[in-house]
């Protein structure tokens, strides 16, 4: 069968990666191979950055205005090609098309935030900081930046930066994750039809040796990252504070949901299901520990529900628009999941719900990525499914004697990404908000993810830098603060 290899885009044309290196793209569901990705050389990121840091001359005095309305252009194309792009996500990553037209709104808006980029790009001046003297602050375009994908959300991710980025007059380079390369490849098909000058967007597909590239070459400013926390912080945080570049490092999770004796069990139930299983347990504001706190009653009856409704989430190919569940990204993911069910039931948690046994919306499928959601009830906040991110359909079930107690059990978590507290207590809810230290919160919300025009952040081990992604924090960090100050004789 003929299978498309991938090609990069760099300066404004669709070229063959300068390496014999390929890794195969293959629809976890149905185990179809789709495409070969180029796992591309440090030679291919150099003509990436050269290309970017020729373009920037002339896209930075491009008037933020003009800036704008190619993503304008961008947007409208987005729109035009939604259900394509959901379907390229779903075929690609495995999550469910309704997941997936979830993901392309999502990663639209940032476009259209951006594009509001001649307000938020503004500085500010005062008159007569001294007697006939003005101050003015503007903040311009820095060079060239990238971003280092993850896998897990194939469309929007890079989109939490591009638009900033490029709308603020910068250049840039992504490199998708080489698990699911489309996405991107079709965005950036996007970015060619919208016409935008060569070089102010360049792919680079590839692993490793393209992210060391990325983080080593002398003429990329900044780099953005989401992915896990041992390679942002170990390998991303720390080259670039050699190297000398900004970075925005949004690395793992372990997020905990407080569920309160007071709360509405019945209408939580559905954002709970959504929180813990939806994306198969692949986001970083998944829920993971699920802590109850109340009375005997009260554990049983949220116990119950909570796996009464997992054991009913239909799990199936993500096309199948009647599936609540795709698939694993890949059989590796699969594995690294069960590793972590047989561990769990090693450590003496008890398996109420097991994931293992599969039932699966067309048995036909291949079994290699699928599983079932799983439940562990009784656990304790030491053991290692309560301790380590999972990403996977695999839930814990803790117990606080207070809510105090459920605060320090987030505490004592070296991730800080999400946390969210069901409850009618509009005292226990400002409690939480206030003390809890994760960068995003939710009051019967399970999963707390700020839209565009918020800033998109982890605390402790889930982030690592100090500006975040998305709205006006994003174009901060695209920006240099450069002060004026002025006098006429
Ligand atoms: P990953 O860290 O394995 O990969 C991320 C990127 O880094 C990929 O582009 C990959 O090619 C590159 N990479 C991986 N290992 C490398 C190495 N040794 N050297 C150089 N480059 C390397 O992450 P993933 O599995 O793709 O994504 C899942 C992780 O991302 C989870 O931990 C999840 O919590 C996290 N995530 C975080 C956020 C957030 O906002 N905090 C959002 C989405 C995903």
């Amino acid at each position: 069968m003929d299978v498309a290899r991938l090609q990069n885009y760099i300066d404004g044309e669709w070229v063959e990666a300068q390496t014999g290196e390929y890794s195969d793209v293959v629809n976890p569901a149905r185990g179809e191979l789709l495409a070969r990705v180029p796992l591309s050389s440090s030679t291919d990121i150099d003509r990436a950055v050269k290309s970017c840091a020729r373009a920037f001359a002339q896209w930075r005095n491009t008037p933020p205005s003009a800036r704008a309305r190619y993503l304008f252009r961008l947007k409208e194309l987005m729109e035009d090609r939604f259900d394509e792009l959901a379907e390229v996500q779903t075929r690609e990553h495995g999550k469910t098309i309704d997941e997936s037209r979830g993901e392309t709104r999502r990663g639209i808006e940032q476009v259209e935030v951006a594009t509001g980029v001649p307000t938020l790009m503004q500085g500010y001046n005062l008159e007569d900081i001294a007697s006939g003297i003005d101050e003015h602050c503007f903040f311009q375009p820095i060079g060239v930046f990238s971003h280092i994908a993850p896998f897990n959300f194939p469309f929007m991710v890079p989109l939490w930066f591009i638009p900033y980025a490029i709308a603020a007059g910068n250049t840039f380079v992504v490199k998708p994750s080489p698990r699911v390369p489309l996405s991107q490849t079709r965005v950036i098909e996007l970015f060619e039809q919208a016409d935008f000058p060569p070089g102010v967007v360049n792919m680079v597909h590839g692993a490793n040796e393209a992210t060391n590239a990325i983080l080593h070459h002398p003429e990329v400013a900044g780099v953005t990252f989401v992915g896990s926390t041992a390679v942002g912080r170990d390998i991303i945080y720390k080259t670039c504070g050699q190297t000398g570049k900004r970075v925005i490092a949004q690395c793992g999770a372990k997020n905990f949901i407080v569920l309160m004796e007071d709360c509405d069990l019945e209408k939580s139930m559905a954002g709970l299901m959504t929180s813990f299983f939806g994306n198969t347990g692949q986001r970083c504001l998944a829920g993971a520990n699920l802590v109850v706190v109340g009375g005997d009653s009260f554990y049983k009856k949220a116990v119950d529900a909570f796996i009464e409704a997992a054991a009913a989430i239909r799990v199936g190919d993500g096309m199948d628009e009647s599936v609540q569940m795709g698939p694993l990204q890949n059989a590796q993911s699969k594995e690294r999941v069960l590793g972590y069910i047989e561990k769990g039931v090693k450590e003496g948690a008890t398996l109420a719900l097991d994931g293992r046994n599969l039932k699966i919306a067309d048995p036909n499928l291949p079994q290699d990525c699928f599983l079932n959601p799983s439940v562990f009830v009784d656990l304790t906040p030491e053991m290692t499914l309560a301790r380590e991110e999972i990403f996977g359909p695999v839930a814990g079930i803790l117990r606080a004697a207070n809510i105090d107690r459920a605060i320090s059990m987030i505490h004592d978590n070296p991730y800080g990404n999400a946390a969210a507290i069901y409850t009618s207590s509009g005292q226990a809810a400002q409690r939480f908000r206030h003390d809890v230290k994760c960068g995003n919160i939710g009051i019967n919300i399970g999963i707390p993810a700020p839209v565009a025009f918020f800033p998109f952040g982890g605390m402790k081990d889930s982030f690592f830098g100090t500006l975040h992604g998305q709205g006006k924090d994003a174009i901060r960090f695209f920006t240099e603060a450069k002060v004026v100050v002025e006098r006429w004789f």
